[in-house]
């Protein structure tokens, strides 16, 4: 590709060749010249793939062989190893920073998100204690203290970032498991009065089954409550669930409420849920990976006013919050169990503290510094400039069905998110041969998906900029998808 070459050929006119040993660690004046073309080739990169088709033009087999070339026998130069990587990627991915990616919950990253990304490259503090990065432990921890109040949790709420959702929520098991059962930190299940089992709603996220595995309860540990019609799990049948587990001797430990289902963007009713744990004695989890961010806006959310009454909460910063992947957050309103869960104790690490070093109270040992991310993001909106970024995608999110409605679409959910469930207008092909059509398009990314039994065109807005443009692209891209013989 002409493009290509002339770029590596631009690297090496400003920059002295880099390969062999002396590419690892070039001196300063060197990198800066890298670091300057890497800048604006990325800038080049993004206009290029914001204007390309969002599905992968990949060739497969000529990659591999390409692949096969890097046999790390010969040292290549930096320049154009970079150039070749990023030619490469604007071929080979789903592009999520395009506007018109309308997929699954995986976002185009704010820009200071990106920069986070850079100081922490350069500075790669290690985490693992407060003592080693006393500023940056310190920084996460406020981020984490400022998104549990506007949670509505306590003050003393204790938390920290994680890689994304799953593992949060291998946190929040692990949680249950400590309180219900003092001797299970140390004698794991076998400590526990009856096997442990845990309940979440057959439209939660499917990473709760690898987390049974995980923790070495096992899949048949998930409890996949029914739900409503609407996907919302129902309360009664949760209660019932329970009572049953407990008539044959299992040990119910932790009800898990859904705000923001993956299919459909649901919110399970976590009152209800609330309160039927509490009966039993359960560990309530929300798992607001997604939909938690709308706790940012001050019209909207209201409709989360009841994470307030979690034990624990997941909520993803690299999600709608629009952080580089991957980064999620832990909350819960009993920290002491997260030092009950993961405590640790060496005589190589400079400090122990569970007050402070995320190592004893996390499923990490060494940790990047994730929090920046949510920090400089926060620090430039504000609660309002992300406020604006999740309510607009609510409104595209309106548009769009009102679009689709208006050419005979359906849409099956009632989200108060930016997902839509739709199905086609009857006489139209079904609702997998319309998607794999938009994607062969190339003009728009969407998915399909199983909602209540049904399935359905999924459509998410993620991306901060995707305008009504991009929308009524996506609506025309359907509309032919369905016409077409
Ligand atoms: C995305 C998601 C998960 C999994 O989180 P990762 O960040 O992908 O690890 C779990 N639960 C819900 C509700 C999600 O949206």
């Amino acid at each position: 590709m002409a493009d290509l070459e002339t770029a590596e050929m631009d690297v090496m006119v400003e920059a002295p060749a880099l390969a062999g040993h002396a590419g690892l660690f070039p001196p300063a004046a060197a990198r800066i010249g890298i670091e300057d073309w890497l800048t604006q080739e990325l800038a080049d990169a993004g206009r290029r793939v914001a204007a390309g088709p969002v599905v992968p033009r990949h060739d497969a087999a000529g990659f591999g062989d390409a692949l096969a070339g890097f046999d790390f026998a010969r040292p290549r130069e930096l320049g154009g190893v970079l150039a070749w990587t990023i030619g490469r990627l604007e071929e080979g991915l789903v592009q999520i920073t395009h506007p018109r990616y309308f997929g699954l919950f995986n976002p185009a990253p704010s820009f200071p998100a990106q920069c986070a990304d850079r100081i922490a490259a350069a500075f790669n503090p290690q985490l693992a204690t407060w003592t080693t990065s006393p500023a940056a432990v310190a920084i996460e921890a406020h981020v984490i203290r400022a998104i549990a109040a506007r949670a509505g949790l306590p003050e003393g709420t204790g938390g920290h970032f994680t890689t994304g959702g799953a593992e949060a929520n291998f946190t929040a098991l692990q949680c249950a498991l400590a309180a219900c059962c003092p001797a299970y930190a140390e004698h794991g299940a076998r400590g526990a009065a009856g096997a442990p089992v845990f309940y979440i709603s057959a439209e939660a996220h499917h990473a709760w089954i690898k987390i049974a595995h995980q923790a070495g309860l096992g899949r048949a540990a998930v409890r996949q409550v029914g739900t409503d019609g609407t996907g919302r799990m129902d309360p009664a049948a949760l209660a019932a669930a329970v009572a049953a587990d407990r008539a044959q001797g299992a040990l119910p430990v932790m009800a898990v409420a859904t705000a923001g289902t993956t299919a459909a963007g649901m919110l399970d009713p976590v009152a209800a849920i609330a309160a039927v744990a509490r009966q039993a004695g359960l560990w309530l989890h929300v798992d607001a990976a997604w939909g938690g961010a709308l706790i940012v806006s001050d019209r909207h959310r209201a409709l989360l006013a009841d994470l307030a009454e979690a034990d624990s909460l997941t909520i993803d910063a690299h999600k709608w919050l629009a952080t580089t992947m991957g980064c999620g957050m832990f909350l819960t309103r009993r920290p002491a169990l997260l030092a009950e869960a993961f405590r640790v104790a060496t005589g190589y690490m400079p400090s122990q503290d569970a007050a402070r070093d995320p190592y004893v109270t996390s499923v990490q040992w060494s940790r990047r510094f994730l929090g920046l991310r949510l920090f400089l993001a926060l620090a430039v909106a504000g609660w309002e400039g992300y406020a604006a970024h999740v309510e607009h995608a609510l409104a595209l999110a309106e548009l769009l069905r009102r679009r689709l409605e208006a050419c005979g679409w359906r849409v099956v959910n009632a989200s108060p998110l930016a997902v839509l469930c739709a199905t086609p207008p009857a006489g139209a092909p079904d609702a997998a041969t319309i998607v794999r059509r938009v994607l062969a398009s190339g003009a728009a990314w969407i998915s399909t998906a199983l909602f209540e039994g049904q399935t359905v065109v999924r459509i998410c807005v993620t991306h901060g900029t995707t305008t009504a443009d991009d929308a009524a692209c996506l609506v025309a891209a359907m509309e032919t998808a369905r016409a077409a013989p």
